[in-house]
C-alpha cells in the first residue's frame, strides 16, 4: 500500500501536470469551493467576479472552506492558509485570465449569462487557454461556438462539498480535442478529484441520468400507494448493501427540488408527474418537511430512523 501510496503523492498536485495557472470563474457556491481545492493541491488560482461585493463575498466563502480541510482532511492550519494565498482575485476578465492555462467557469446556471461570458472570454484569454464549464445542466457544445476555440472547451463538472464528494465528471461535446480531454482529466486527478470522463455529450452526467429515475421510481411507488417510504428504502439497503435508500437521498437533495422536478415533468404533459408533486407538496412541503435543511423530511433528523440498528432487522 505504501508503494501505491507514493506514486498518487507523486502524480497528484500541480507539478503533475502542465497547467500553472487557473482562473475560477464566478465565485459563489462552487466556483469558490472549485478555487480553493485548486489551490490547495498546489495550483495559482486567479477568481473573477462581476463586481467588488461579488469577490469580497467570494473571499469570505474560501474563508470559511479553509475550517473544513482541518477537520475534515487534517490539513494543517499552515496548508491551509498557504492555500489561501496562492488565490488573487480580479473584477477585470482580461487581467484574471491573462495567463491561464485553463478556466473553469461556474457562474449562474443561465444560458444568456454564460453565452455572453464565453463571447467575451474567448476575446481576452490567450489561444493556448482551455475553458471548461462546470454546468449542472446545460451541454457544452450549446457555448461551443460562442467560446471561439470549440475544440478547446468541454465540461468539467463537480460536486458541491468538494472537498469530501471527490467526482469530476470530464464531458466532451462533438468537437472537443482529444488531447484537451486528456489534459483536463490530468488536471482533475492533480486536484484530488476521481476523474470520471464521459466520451459523448449526456443530461445528468453519469450520476444524474442514474440518480433521476432512481429516485422518480421509488417516488412513483410510493404515490401510486404500491409501498411506504421506509419499506422501499429497506428493500434497497437489504438487497443492495447501499447505506442510504431513495427517500433518504431526498431528503438530502430537499423535497422543494424534487418537487420542482416533479412538477415541470407534470406541466409538460405526464398527469403522473403532476399527481407526485401534489403529494410532495401536500404530505410535505406545505408541513415545513423539506428535507434534512429543515430537520425533517420522509425522515426526522438528527438521527433518521434508517440509521438505527433495527431498521434494517423489522
Ligand atoms: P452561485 O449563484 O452560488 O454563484 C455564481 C457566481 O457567479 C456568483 O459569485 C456571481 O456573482 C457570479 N457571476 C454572475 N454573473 C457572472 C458573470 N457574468 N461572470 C462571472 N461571474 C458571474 O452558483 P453556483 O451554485 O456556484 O453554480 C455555478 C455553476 O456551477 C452553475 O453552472 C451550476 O449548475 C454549477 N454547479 C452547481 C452545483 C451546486 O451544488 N451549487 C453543483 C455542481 C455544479
Amino acid at each position: 500500500m505504501a508503494g501505491v501510496e507514493t506514486i498518487w503523492e507523486i502524480k497528484e498536485g500541480a507539478g503533475a501536470v502542465n497547467f500553472r495557472h487557473v482562473t475560477v470563474a464566478g465565485g459563489g457556491v462552487l466556483g469558490s469551493q472549485i478555487a480553493y481545492q485548486t489551490a490547495f493541491k498546489g495550483f495559482d488560482v486567479h477568481v473573477y467576479d462581476v463586481s467588488v461585493d461579488a469577490v469580497d463575498k467570494a473571499k469570505q466563502r474560501i474563508e470559511r472552506l479553509k475550517p473544513n480541510y482541518v477537520r475534515d482532511l487534517q490539513a494543517t492550519r499552515d496548508q491551509v492558509d498557504a492555500a489561501e494565498a496562492r488565490i488573487r482575485y480580479f473584477t477585470d476578465l482580461a487581467e484574471a485570465v491573462a495567463d491561464a492555462d485553463l478556466v473553469i467557469e461556474a457562474i449562474p446556471e443561465v444560458v444568456d449569462i454564460k453565452m455572453d461570458f464565453y463571447k467575451k472570454l474567448g476575446q481576452v484569454a490567450p489561444p493556448k487557454t482551455i475553458f471548461a464549464t462546470n454546468s449542472s445542466t446545460l451541454l457544452p457544445s450549446q457555448f461551443a461556438d460562442a467560446t471561439g476555440r470549440p475544440e478547446k472547451f468541454l465540461a468539467l463538472h463537480f460536486a458541491n462539498q468538494i472537498w469530501l464528494h471527490n467526482t469530476a465528471e470530464i464531458m466532451k461535446h462533438p468537437r472537443t480535442d482529444e488531447a484537451v480531454f486528456q489534459a483536463v482529466i490530468d488536471f482533475a486527478r492533480a486536484i484530488g478529484m476521481v476523474p470520471l470522463p464521459l466520451h459523448k455529450e449526456q443530461p445528468g452526467y453519469i450520476l444524474n441520468s442514474l440518480l433521476v429515475p432512481f429516485l422518480e421510481a421509488a417516488q412513483m411507488l410510493w404515490v401510486n400507494d404500491i409501498a411506504d417510504p421506509q419499506t422501499i428504502d429497506k428493500t434497497w439497503m437489504i438487497a443492495t448493501g447501499a447505506p442510504e435508500g431513495p427517500f433518504a437521498i431526498l431528503d438530502t437533495v430537499g423535497i422543494r427540488t424534487a418537487y420542482h422536478i416533479a412538477h415541470a415533468k407534470g406541466q409538460a404533459g405526464n398527469p403522473e408527474f403532476e399527481k407526485l408533486a401534489a403529494r410532495l407538496k401536500s404530505d410535505l412541503i406545505d408541513q415545513g418537511k423539506l428535507g434534512k435543511e429543515s430537520g425533517e423530511g420522509f425522515y426526522r433528523y438528527p438521527n433518521p430512523a434508517y440509521t438505527q440498528p433495527d431498521f434494517l432487522r423489522s
